[in-house]
């Protein structure tokens, strides 16, 4: 088959396209004739190498995927050849206390699809049939394999976690990359004011025609100040903060009292000085949370139901050329998601 793979550990030269041998559904899995697959910020760091976390290799990319399935390996009922299916990436064992109790992202041995296993970025890709859910009919390929990872995790974060409610405030930090889009798309749909930043001004204007309430240049203010400026002083109810170490410490300065933060990720470094201060006076929140479980993804499922919500394509390329896909990744020069067309 053809597939987008790397040999060895490195920077986005290391990326190649070519051919590698189809893989073969085990006992409880299928294999899916991929159509499109979308890129996240794991592709870059799997690429790059992440200690502790060995992959086989070569390896294929691509967490998000969206396909029909092909075939199906023994012990496989209710997903059959032919069905239109979108992938979700966590992959969990089913038997540890944390699966017992539905709490699928925080299994002991959680993989995830093109981290821990190959990916999607090639023609066929195998995955658990627990893994399988029906494509939303109002989507195309394109637009299916852009939401899975993303979405789950901003879902997960803002239903689950923060337990958000109409009407209140949310802040997302460095608005542009995936989970970012999809929590603003998501906190619109709940009925959220949403303020979100970014150094720049353009995608401050993509933000805005998303339905973002405020937006902030982080580049050229102390965003805490502003957003204390436009909130009577007050501050968000909920802060979404994936950047890390550059912004942390002001994210505490934007919460109201009583607010909660959020983190799924630290794009800028995991160490970042912070203010326990803050945290106690005003008897912040802080939670933490990585993808999400089957039934937040089958919740998360139903919001592309009805066709008016259509997750934010930046770029659309072929599989051959995964590698400018990623550059553009790397550069953070898009807004919402990149997409690698399949076939
Ligand atoms: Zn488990």
């Amino acid at each position: 088959m053809k597939a987008a793979f790397f040999r060895k550990h490195g920077g986005p030269e290391k990326i190649e396209f070519g051919e590698l041998p189809d893989p073969f559904p085990g006992p409880g899995t299928v294999r899916v004739k991929v159509k499109a697959g979308a890129l996240n910020h794991l592709d870059i760091f799997v690429r790059n190498g992440m200690p502790g976390i060995p992959v086989v290799l070569p390896h294929v990319m691509g967490s998000d995927g969206a396909g029909v399935v092909e075939s199906t390996g023994q012990g496989v009922a209710g997903v059959k050849p032919g069905d239109e299916v979108v992938l979700n990436p966590g992959i969990n064992c089913g038997e540890c206390e944390y699966c017992r109790a539905g709490e699928h992202s925080l299994c002991v041995s959680f993989r995830i699809l093109g981290e821990h296993v190959p990916g999607t970025f090639a023609e066929y890709v195998v995955a658990p049939a627990a893994n399988v859910y029906p494509k939303p009919a109002g989507l195309s390929w394109e637009e299916a394999a852009a939401f899975p990872l993303t979405f789950l995790t901003a879902w997960r974060m803002l239903v689950t976690k923060a337990r958000v409610r109409p009407g209140e405030s949310l802040l997302i930090i460095g608005i542009g990359g995936g989970v970012a889009v999809a929590a603003l798309q998501i906190a619109k749909l709940l009925g959220m004011t949403v303020y979100v930043t970014s150094g720049t001004p353009e995608k401050l204007a993509r933000a805005k025609a998303l339905g973002a309430d405020e937006g902030i240049d982080h580049a050229r203010t102390d965003f805490a100040g502003e957003i204390r400026k436009r909130t009577g002083k007050r501050g968000v109810d909920v802060v979404l903060d994936s950047v890390g170490k550059a912004t942390w410490k002001q994210s505490i300065a934007s919460a109201a009292k009583g607010g909660r933060l959020i983190t799924c990720g630290a794009t800028t470094g995991p160490d970042p000085q912070t203010d326990l201060t803050r945290i106690f006076w005003n008897q912040l929140t802080v939670f933490g949370s990585t993808m999400g479980t089957h039934g937040e993804f089958a919740g998360m499922l139903k919001i592309f139901g009805d066709g008016k919500l259509k997750p934010a394509v930046d770029t659309v390329l072929p599989l051959s050329r995964a590698r400018e896909a990623v550059e553009i990744l790397e550069g953070k020069r898009q807004f919402g998601k990149v997409v690698l067309r399949v076939d």
